[in-house]
């Protein structure tokens, strides 16, 4: 496998991953959750209005609905077979770093470590207080009982430390990023991401100019894909254990 041997040259890596990895664990994604209809969700917004900054502010129980929702998803299932094997990646390659869209918190429970894990729309726990920045890690207890959950000292709205639509991502995670492509990566690898932004054609560009290795692994053909040196057209569990046994 030519991908293979392209990581098992490889010093620095980058993987990036998105949506489709965690939909091998029967993870919806955020335009899959609310009871999607045409788009739009039973309270009759998009899902984009509704899981939003601005909705957190309006409405918390609403936006807290499709939160929780979110959540439960994530308490419900596990990391598979292809976190493990990016984990096992990063044991072997102590310069080899995720860049993550998804917020389940998988990878972590996978065993890979936090400080070369970039969660760039942050994650779902632990929960802190909008008032008084009071953390809560019990989320799932929270979403037992009537949302908005509240913080336990002053009674403000609790929220976790994820992205919502309209916000801006979080800049320690974007100063990370920038910091680790100014050093260079040797091979970029995409998991399971049809999202066309920045953080993720800088890197695949910059790797390429600079003469790495780039390889896609996605169910279905996307924009990047013409631009990947290698474009596997399947699902990541399929693949990632016997890609990373070869390396
Ligand atoms: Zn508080």
């Amino acid at each position: 496998m030519q991908t293979a041997a392209a990581l098992r040259h490889a010093q620095r890596i980058l993987v990036i991953t998105g949506a489709g990895l965690s939909a091998d664990s029967g993870l919806p994604t955020y335009r899959g959750v609310g009871g999607l209809y045409n788009g739009t969700t039973v309270d009759g917004l998009p899902i984009e209005m509704a899981l939003s900054g601005p909705m957190l502010r309006r409405d918390p129980a609403l936006c807290w609905k499709y939160i929780a929702e979110l959540g439960k998803a994530c308490l419900g299932a596990q990391p598979n077979a292809a976190h493990y094997a990016i984990a096992q990646l990063q044991r072997i390659k102590p310069d080899c770093w995720v860049l993550t869209q998804n917020v389940d918190g998988y990878h972590r429970a996978a065993g890979s470590p936090p400080e070369r894990l970039i969660e760039i729309h942050g994650q779902l726990s632990p929960l802190f207080c909008q008032s008084c920045g009071a953390v809560d890690p019990q989320l799932s207890e929270h979403l037992q009982r009537p949302l908005p959950p509240l913080c336990k000292k002053c009674q403000g709205i609790l929220r976790p430390p994820v992205v919502l639509f309209q916000e801006m991502l979080p800049e320690r995670a974007m100063e990370t990023l920038h910091e680790e492509m100014a050093k260079g990566f040797d091979a970029v690898l995409t998991i399971g991401t049809t999202a066309s932004f920045p953080y993720i054609h800088e890197p695949v560009l910059r790797a390429r100019v600079a003469g790495g290795f780039t390889a896609e692994i996605n169910p279905q053909r996307t924009d990047h894909s013409a631009a990947m040196d290698v474009f596997l057209g399947c699902r990541a569990l399929e693949v990632m254990e016997l890609l990373i046994s070869h390396i």
